[in-house]
């Protein structure tokens, strides 16, 4: 591509007008060429044949243009098992920009004591100037009382409409009657939970086993972990939202035992969200038994499931049963992974994924699986905007739209790697894999941010205060 990247483009500034001129447009419900007019952060327009005389034109014939992606599962600078993750939002969002994601929602997290506020002002704290794409939060909420209820109108007003629940571990583990509470609460004040599901009792005693048995080592993470540990917590999740008759988000779905009890909740005529992660989509359970201490890099909560699991989940994605793919980017060094070397429960839980999600979904999902480009779009942009309230500011490339915008040419070809990442981690989960198209240009509130992996403008993101949930019926 022989694009002339104005320089006005690279600065502080766009009040210029800039036109992209000759590429498809793509939306959830179509692909159209089309030129695009966009200005002082906004589209001004969408039209077959722009001509604007004053404007800079930049030449993206052969190009996709996507709404910028938005990642709506990432933990940046998150305190968790007695470390950091290697990425705060500096780096975060950096790794991000650099790959086509314009938006990113992180999870503030209260703990025990604090109050929501104090929770979402410690998050603010992290990421107020140093964030190089735009960024709202979700709360976490671990001490459920009345002070902590009766805060949740204002932290709604205050554009935090979505609320994360765990079944699982003990500083974040909330019970059965909490969570019923909470998701009636949620419903009177406008707010929507995503809610990871996993049994603790059961982790809990199969753990026990494993080491009872001498099994130390990363394999036995995955014995601890089987399909039915989501199941179990997701059917009694989805059974508690139905007494509470509450919407609710089921996130990171790793099984086909887990997608089992969400239609049957569906068919009970529930609303359930879901959303599922590249890891799960692209690996099956045999990283946990790589040579040496390789499978640490992949050691995640829910695990990584069978090969079955792995294609069903993209059967689901090509039927859209699944709504959204973000990647719980939580990234750990191999010397943070280490401190679990000889106990597996020793092992932070996370990895990396912010960066290479746009790629790897056009690669395996759009050529390799038969996902459309419209679906790509719904999964990683359009959709997380209407779900978490930020939809038509994102998630679409219209007149008065943010100007956030990904060019993407679908003939790069290239190969993963930590030598080409932006993300602050020492290893790459997808190292070596080719893939096909990536992001050449991307436009953050019209000024271009990043091109072809490399991070032209830092820290013009700036946080996003966001709308209660879009109800599932008004998506189309
Ligand atoms: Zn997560």
């Amino acid at each position: 591509m022989q694009t002339e990247i104005p320089d006005y483009q690279k600065g502080s500034g766009c009040a210029v007008k800039t036109l992209l001129k000759g590429g498809t447009v793509v939306s959830g419900s179509k692909t159209a060429a089309a030129d695009v007019l966009m200005k002082d952060g906004k589209i001004l327009a969408v039209e077959q044949e722009i001509d604007e005389a004053d404007a800079k034109i930049i030449d993206v014939s052969g190009r996709l243009l996507f709404p910028g992606f938005i990642d709506a599962h990432t933990h940046f600078d998150l305190h968790v098992a007695g470390t950091v993750t290697a990425d705060d939002f500096q780096s975060g969002t950096k790794a991000a920009i650099a790959g086509g994601t314009t938006m990113i929602i992180d999870f503030a997290t209260q703990y025990q004591g604090e109050s929501l506020h104090e929770a979402l002002n410690n998050w603010h704290k992290k990421a107020d100037g140093n964030a190089s794409c735009d960024y709202g939060f979700h709360l976490a909420i671990s001490d459920w009382n009345h002070s902590v209820s009766e805060e949740l109108d204002t932290i709604i007003s205050e554009g935090v409409t979505s609320f994360k629940l765990y079944m699982t571990y003990d500083e974040m583990y909330m019970a059965d009657k909490k969570i019923y509470q909470i998701l009636k609460r949620l419903k009177e004040a406008g707010g929507i939970a995503g809610v990871h599901c996993e049994n603790k009792g059961i982790i809990e005693a199969l753990v026990e086993e494993e080491k009872a048995k001498g099994n130390y080592s990363v394999h036995a993470h995955k014995m601890s972990r089987p399909a039915a540990v989501e199941a179990e917590a997701a059917g009694r999740l989805l059974k508690i939202a139905q007494v509470a008759d509450c919407p609710v988000i089921i996130v990171h779905l790793s099984s086909e035992a887990g997608y089992k009890e969400i239609l049957y909740a569906r068919e009970r005529g529930q609303e359930v969200y879901v959303e599922t992660c590249p890891q799960y989509l692209i690996f099956n359970e045999d990283v946990y038994d790589l040579p040496g201490f390789e499978g640490s890099k992949y050691v995640i909560s829910p695990t990584i499931k069978k090969e079955s699991d792995r294609q069903r989940l993209w059967e689901l994605l090509k039927t859209d049963q699944i709504q959204t793919v973000s990647t719980d980017h939580c990234s750990f060094t191999l010397s943070q992974k280490a401190a679990g070397r000889d106990d597996f429960t020793k092992i932070p839980n996370g990895m990396p994924g912010v960066e290479a999600r746009p790629a790897l979904m056009y690669s395996f999902g759009v050529k390799k699986n038969g996902l459309t480009v419209e679906q790509m779009c719904r999964f990683l942009s359009e959709n997380p905007a209407k779900l978490y309230g930020v939809y038509p500011q994102k998630g679409v490339i219209a007149p008065g739209s943010d100007a956030d915008i990904v060019v993407w040419n679908p003939e790069t070809r290239w190969t993963m790697s930590v030598g080409n990442q932006v993300a602050h981690v020492d290893y790459c989960p997808f190292e070596g894999i080719s893939v096909e198209g990536k992001a050449e240009l991307v436009f953050l509130k019209g000024r271009l941010a990043a091109e072809n992996g490399k991070v032209l403008v830092e820290k013009t993101g700036s946080y996003v205060a966001r709308n209660r949930h879009m109800e599932l019926a008004q998506w189309n």
